[in-house]
């Protein structure tokens, strides 16, 4: 019995028996990679209420920082990634956090929220590295990763609590009511949580392409890595990034490769003109 093979085999017909049962408009796609996707178990507009309330809910339970330079820091490398997402996303205007939280991590929501901890500055300590974190949390979003875990979710009881989130945010209550009445909002969407191996990946293809095009240079995407190793041995504890996001070794090395392809792309974006200057 290979158990590895048909699992996954067994939760794609699982999801596509989900997919045809719901009434919203499940669908098959691809990926930008390539990948096979189950997405559409709530609609745009459902999924981007979503990610509203529960950064909502995020902002009421963190502390967010007072440091208005660093803040701004984090909002330039935000703005410059963003604006090169492919339309109708560039109209969007994006919303940014900076919370105070020694462990470095970040994530970025659908309806156009991003987080960053201040442990993340620790580690990204130049605009691109941080352009590279920005970049490849913006890639989970863009690749629709957050809609293919709500669409597996929906199968189960997350269906009728979804929906009864959904429906609370439609009559004005808060983020934090509708979470309280509907479960937690953030473990039924698993918004926060890591992705797969191959959603990471994904993340890592996508940030990359994004921060070279935005004017970043991409081969600072595997010093990050390098950083977030060394910073796990100084305190013998792994930072969140790291431990969420599987096997760094690999990622570095095929973050160099990738960092190569990707420097026509680089010059072509400073040649025009997009230097960020963020600092
Ligand atoms: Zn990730």
């Amino acid at each position: 019995m290979n158990h590895r093979k048909t699992r996954p085999v067994l939760r794609s017909l699982a999801i596509a028996v989900v997919c045809a049962s719901l009434l919203a408009g499940c669908a098959t796609t691809t990926s930008s990679t390539g990948r096979k996707q189950y997405v559409g178990g709530v609609s745009q507009d459902q999924l981007d209420l979503l990610g509203s309330q529960a950064f909502a809910q995020i902002k009421g339970q963190k502390s967010l920082s007072a440091d208005a330079r660093q803040s701004a820091y984090v909002g330039c490398v935000v703005d410059a990634i963003v604006s090169q997402l492919p339309s109708p996303s560039p109209d969007r205007t994006w919303e940014h956090a900076l919370f105070i939280d020694k462990s470095p991590n970040a994530f970025a929501l659908p309806g156009g929220k991003i987080g960053v901890n201040t442990g993340i500055l620790d580690v990204a300590r130049n605009q691109d590295q941080l352009a590279a974190v920005i970049g490849h949390e913006v890639g989970h979003v863009l690749e629709r990763h957050h809609d293919e875990r709500i669409t597996r979710q929906m199968g189960a009881s997350g269906a009728v609590q979804v929906l009864g989130i959904l429906a609370g945010a439609r009559y004005g209550q808060s983020g934090a009511q509708a979470a309280t009445q509907g479960g937690s909002l953030l473990a039924i969407g698993g918004f926060l949580l890591p992705g797969t191996r191959q959603q990471e990946g994904e993340a890592d293809v996508v940030g990359q392409r994004l921060m070279a095009e935005a004017g970043f240079d991409p081969r600072q995407a595997a010093e990050l890595w390098r950083n977030m190793i060394a910073a796990s041995g100084r305190d013998g504890r792994a930072p969140e990034w790291l431990s969420t996001h599987p096997d760094p070794a690999s990622r570095i090395a095929a973050l160099e490769k990738r960092a190569e392809s990707l420097m026509p792309l680089y010059d072509q974006a400073r040649a025009a003109g997009r230097r960020p200057r963020c600092s």
